[in-house]
């Protein structure tokens, strides 16, 4: 061919990465052992497994299947480890992470030339973006190791920590795991996915090259049924950090409900790529390609449905299948290529199978005219158009190349469209004008929203879902909370000790130092009833629900007696059911609109709050006495401690803000904090206010709505708080309260689709059913294991953790320039 010919035709020739640098590191190693406290060693079972590459369907090496066996022994030296490295300064971590930083970089080639060979994606991706993006995630969680104990002060490491990740992006995915776990003091043991061990086991050489000490990482291949389940229930892990698939995600919350260990959990999705008829449409093309067909759509971000503003519609359409057709697929590691290998034949299938089906709803499929190889496993780019929003493949995560595409007309109907999924873990908004996407960006039930730029990801970033999603977040300063606890957890208990009603009624027979209601009610009135007051009744003061801003009286149409501590009936409330918790989830949700009010109006409403029960803090004292039998002195100091928590909440209410991110872009990625949704509560037994107040307050300061259970011995305190609301401006529907059982109400609302997390202060049994409950929909929960708090501390009652279990942060990715 001569260059005039080259020139006028402009094609590509081949440009291919040379595969023998790797093949020959694999050839010289495999099979492949584990690595447990720094040594290579065989598997019990003696067994390994194929690695495959998906571009020839060939054999590139075998792992070790490791079982419980290898699981107990990574433990156990993950938690010796644990002992000398979770109290190593911050610099000496920051030491390490930094000398893993460096040793990526100097096997970078290596490691894109592994990782193209054993997961099938492009040379281009891995070589451009998986491992810059893994060393850049070491180096600055190397600095969070070396700011924990100025920035992070009130908190420990959380212990050892067991690690489960996908194929898609495996040595990045490793990275997003180990290094802020690492840094915040933790020790791991790392499960690879099954089709993609490699480049975990080059890491591996590389935690041996800088000596890390023995224990602190640990890595086991093998099969998910031996090494992921076992992980899953070992009882010396202290939290698991999952990325996969909903489905698993949501087996593993119900493994590990009531074991008191840690959860993150980081899911599926299907985001939404919105564009509206001002957008820059060349810009948006290859947005579109890089939104699905990155990594073949093996991306649990990808923008796998496009949805476009009628007008622009069929020019995008047009425009994109011109782009498609020019798309290269092939060899991954031919530098020229855009698209490579589907991970599995399995996978491949399912994507053919998800593809077949929208053909068969009615949708219109689009591929180029060109073919894909036949050896390996690839699938062409493919585009629906004419996609009702209900069908499968509009809903289902496909996990492939594979777009689908629906338009809407205005921008409220875009949102309603974005929102409408199961999922939320990221969008992207394509715009000119900055106003609009601005606006949107708010409204989408998302953990990342990108504006007019897609699947954009940094360490000082936090990523993670909304939703079924899953819940916690990788990179920021807000992953890092996911490998810390408070340090007061492991303090001694409180030494308290509460008088519960029925527990204590026999021992306690000394009269309560208050009289009893009834004899109140007539202060005053003695000489007007003239001596008949004995034989009065009291006037009834059963207390309602308080749903939707009224007083409802309860769908059971029972009531519930309230004892004090000799046994004695103070009062009734009403015998909440299932019926009355869905009107409660049904006014929460109504009330939405809280949340995009301002902050001020919140710390506003929770000062007249305060202010209100100032007003009556003897009479809520006296209620306290009534109910638990403590001195006055002490429930004087329970609503004052009540009061200040409300003045703390409305302090915050404008002031927990979020954090302008730094990513290495002309831009910047702000995070953040947004309310949860509806949020269900159970409230302590202890401290009938202040436990009612602790939770309610920072709930509400956030732009929740909520449902709440009071103390079911003490339900007083709040019942009296109705007043208190209706006359604080509090806009109907934003509290809700529902007495009766505990648990029985509490299961309810953990199962409750609408809910979008649940709070419950109880035993370890009723935790565990809230967090088996709440798998359902994978709802956000926060439980406290049966363990005691101290609620008139400040530390332990109040403050940051409060303020982030009200909310999830979103990052919303704004670049600049033109
Ligand atoms: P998967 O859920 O099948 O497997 C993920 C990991 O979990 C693998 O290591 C697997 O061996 C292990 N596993 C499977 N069953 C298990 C069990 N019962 N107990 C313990 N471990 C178990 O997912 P996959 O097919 O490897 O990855 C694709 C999925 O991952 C997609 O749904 C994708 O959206 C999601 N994903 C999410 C993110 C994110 O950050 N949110 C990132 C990448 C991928
Ligand atoms: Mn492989």
């Amino acid at each position: 061919m001569s260059v005039k010919e080259i020139f006028e035709t402009m094609e590509y020739g081949p440009a291919p990465e040379a595969a023998a640098p790797g093949l020959a590191w694999i050839q010289e190693r495999t099979p492949f052992n584990l690595f447990i406290n720094n040594q290579w060693v065989k598997p019990a079972s003696g067994q390994y497994i194929d690695s495959i590459n998906p571009a020839t369907g060939k054999r590139l090496a075998q792992v070790a299947a490791a079982t419980s066996a290898d699981v107990d022994a990574a433990v156990a030296a993950a938690r010796a480890a644990f002992e000398t490295w979770s109290k190593a300064p911050g610099h000496v971590r920051a030491r390490y992470i930094y000398a893993i930083a460096r040793h990526i970089q100097k096997h970078a080639r290596l490691l894109a030339v592994l990782e193209s060979l054993d997961n099938g994606k492009p040379i281009r991706e891995t070589r451009d973006i998986d491992i810059p993006l893994v060393a850049r995630h070491f180096y600055y969680h190397a600095g969070w190791a070396q700011l924990m104990e100025s920035e992070l002060p009130g908190y420990q490491s959380v212990g050892v920590v067991g690690q489960i990740i996908p194929w898609n992006f495996p040595l990045l995915m490793l990275a997003w795991k180990i290094a802020p776990a690492l840094a915040m003091g933790n020790t791991v043991v790392l499960k690879p996915a099954r089709y993609t061990s490699l480049t975990a086991l080059k890491f591996a050489e590389i935690v041996q090259e800088i000596g890390l000490p023995p224990g602190v990482v640990n890595i086991l291949t093998g099969e998910a049924s031996q090494v992921g389940e076992a992980l899953v229930q070992h009882p010396g892990i202290n939290k698991i950090a999952f990325t996969g698939s909903t489905d698993v995600g949501r087996s593993i919350r119900r493994a590990t409900a009531g074991s008191g260990k840690k959860l993150s959990l980081e899911l599926g999705g299907k985001s939404p790529f919105i564009v509206f008829d001002d957008a820059d449409l060349d810009s948006v093309v290859e947005g579109v390609v890089d939104a699905i067909w990155f990594n073949q759509g093996q991306v649990c971000c990808a923008g796998s449905r496009l949805l476009v503003q009628e007008n622009i519609a069929d020019r995008l359409i047009e425009k994109l299948r011109e782009r498609m057709e020019h798309l290269r697929i092939g060899d991954p590691l031919d530098k020229a290529v855009d698209i490579g290998a589907i991970v599995s034949p399995g996978q491949l299938k399912e994507i053919q199978r998800l593809v077949n089906t929208g053909v068969e709803e009615g949708a219109v499929m689009w591929q180029p005219s060109w073919a894909c190889p036949t050896e390996g496993y690839f699938f062409p780019p493919t585009l629906f158009t004419n996609v009702s929003p209900a069908t499968t493949i509009a809903q289902v995560e496909i996990f492939g190349p594979v777009l689908v595409s629906m338009t809407f007309r205005t921008p409220a109907e875009a949102v309603e469209l974005a929102n409408n999924t199961r999922y939320g873990l990221a969008a992207s908004v394509w715009s000119e004008n900055i106003n609009l996407a601005l606006d949107v960006a708010p409204k989408l039930k998302a953990g990342t929203v990108w504006i007019n730029c897609t699947n954009l990801f940094d360490a000082t970033s936090g990523f993670g879902g909304y939703r079924e999603s899953g819940f916690g977040r990788e990179g920021g300063k807000e992953g890092l909370y996911e490998y810390v606890r408070p340090k007061w957890e492991t303090l001694e208990a409180p030494a308290k000790e509460f008088h519960i009603a029925g527990e204590s009624a026999s021992t306690n027979g000394s009269k309560p130092a208050v009289s009893a209601d009834e004899d109140r009610e007539f202060e005053g009135g003695e000489q007007l009833l003239d001596g008949y007051t004995p034989m009065l009744p009291a006037i009834d003061r059963t207390p309602k629900m308080f749903i939707g801003g009224k007083q409802t009286r309860p769908d059971s149409g029972y009531s519930r007696d309230v004892y004090d501590p000799q046994g004695q009936v103070i009062g009734q409330v009403g015998e909440g059911n299932r019926k009355d918790i869905r009107n409660a989830v049904e006014a929460a949700h109504a009330a939405g609109g809280w949340a995009a009010g301002t902050t001020h109006n919140r710390a506003q409403i929770l000062y007249y709050i305060a202010e209100n029960l100032s007003v009556r803090e003897d009479e809520f004292a006296r209620r306290i006495v009534q109910q638990t039998g403590r001195s006055y002195a002490d429930a004087a100091a329970e609503v004052q401690a009540a009061i200040s928590r409300l003045f703390s909440y409305a302090a915050w209410a404008d002031k927990y803000e979020g954090a302008v991110h730094r990513p290495p872009l002309r831009g910047v990625a702000l995070a953040m904090p947004e309310a949860i949704g509806v949020i269900g509560m159970a409230c302590p037994e202890e401290y009938p206010l202040l436990g009612f107040v602790s939770l309610v307050a920072p709930a509400i300061a956030m732009g929740n709505t909520i449902v709440v259970i009071p103390s079911q011995v003490a339900p007083l305190s709040a019942t009296d708080c109705y007043q208190v609301l209706e006359t604080s401006d509090l806009p109907a529907g934003v509290v809700n309260i529902v007495t009766g059982d505990r648990d029985l109400l509490s299961q309810v609302l953990a199962e409750h689709d609408d809910v979008d997390a649940m709070w419950y202060f109880g035993p370890a049994e009723g935790c565990k059913r809230v967090e088996l409950a709440s798998a359902g929909n994978m709802k956000r929960t926060w439980v406290s294991y049966g363990h005691p708090r101290d609620w008139m501390d400040t530390v332990q009652g109040e403050g940051e953790e409060f303020l982030r279990e009200a909310t999830q942060v979103k990052n919303v990715w704004v670049p600049y320039g033109e």
